[in-house]
């Protein structure tokens, strides 16, 4: 981006920023963050005049990028305060995995679609993202070898969270993941202790599902 349209485009960040706090009051870390992240480099180019409105947006393969209220929404309840790593499932355009690379020194963010892979790279890499590893592949399987995150976010909806994905959470970790439960999706915050799993019910959203497999 040249230096005149990059100054444009903050303003038009930081605007979007203050509307979202208006509506949900953020962290001021989290607030930096969707101030500092240029949503339109992850919308499709006729869509980049909605970029900045508080809509979800279709993108490549009959996919979604998420709402930026909540996408700041699911970044706060996952609290990122004092936490190094997170795991994303469902990468999409990447506009969640870069807000979250402000906020964490380490981002894994698994997609499964391979089209939607290569397009966000393209976009960290544009965009001087540097701590965003990204993973072609099931994210129903987690991402082991980097295992144990200090958060996890599902960014596509599930009925139960699996097992093996618990497992690659940290004690003392949070997960925080759009649960369907009867016919309602709901944001929903899991916090693993030693022993047991604490669960808290947020708010209403709407994801598209998560869908096992690679295309
Ligand atoms: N975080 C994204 C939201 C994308 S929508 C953004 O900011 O744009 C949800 C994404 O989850 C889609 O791209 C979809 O392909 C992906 N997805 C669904 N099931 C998945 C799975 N099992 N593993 C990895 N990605 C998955």
């Amino acid at each position: 981006m040249n230096q005149f349209l990059k100054r444009v485009e903050l303003q038009k960040c930081q605007k979007l920023a203050d509307e979202i706090d208006r509506v949900f009051p953020l962290d001021s870390n989290i607030k930096k963050a969707i101030a500092s992240t240029p949503r339109e480099i992850f919308v499709p180019v006729g869509f980049k005049h909605h970029a900045y409105k508080l809509d979800a947006l279709p993108i490549s393969k009959n996919q979604w990028i998420s709402s930026p209220l909540t996408v700041a929404k699911m970044t706060q309840f996952l609290e990122p305060k004092g936490a190094d790593s997170v795991l994303e499932i469902g990468c999409g355009s990447g506009y969640q995995a870069a807000i979250l690379s402000k906020l964490f020194r380490r981002v894994f963010s698994v997609e499964r679609i391979e089209k939607l892979v290569w397009e966000a790279k393209k976009r960290f890499k544009e965009l001087n993202i540097l701590n965003i590893n990204v993973r072609y592949s099931d994210g129903m399987l987690g991402w082991r070898e980097f295992a144990p995150y200090d958060r996890i976010l599902f960014s596509a909806s599930l009925k139960n969270i699996p097992q093996n994905i618990l497992e690659q959470l940290n004690n003392g970790g949070i997960l925080v993941a759009p649960i369907e439960k009867d016919g309602k999706q709901i944001i929903t915050r899991f916090i693993k202790n030693s022993f047991t799993i604490e669960k808290e019910e947020l708010d209403e959203c709407l994801f598209v599902p998560t869908k096992r497999g690679t295309v």
